[in-house]
């Protein structure tokens, strides 16, 4: 089994208590997402397992991305 982990710099997160989220479809989310991980230095080619854990969102936006899936990184809004 592959093994999952979060792809923000220096987290590398891969608890199983911790959720890992996939980059969300919404074009505006998704690069608000990018910005996060790579800090304005996205790659060309995004890697398709590029995964967000849990730690790096307040609980509040699992209420929203519950209601309407766009939720972004804490301090990047
Ligand atoms: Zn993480």
């Amino acid at each position: 089994m592959q093994r999952l982990e979060c792809s923000v710099f220096g987290c590398g997160e891969a608890n199983r208590d911790t959720s890992l989220h996939l980059l969300p479809k919404d074009h505006t989310t998704r690069e608000k997402w990018l910005q996060f991980i790579w800090n304005d230095h996205v790659p060309e080619n995004i890697p398709t397992k590029t995964r967000v854990c849990s730690k790096h969102f307040e609980d509040s936006c699992f209420l929203k991305l519950a209601q309407n899936g766009r939720v972004w990184p804490r301090g990047s809004s």
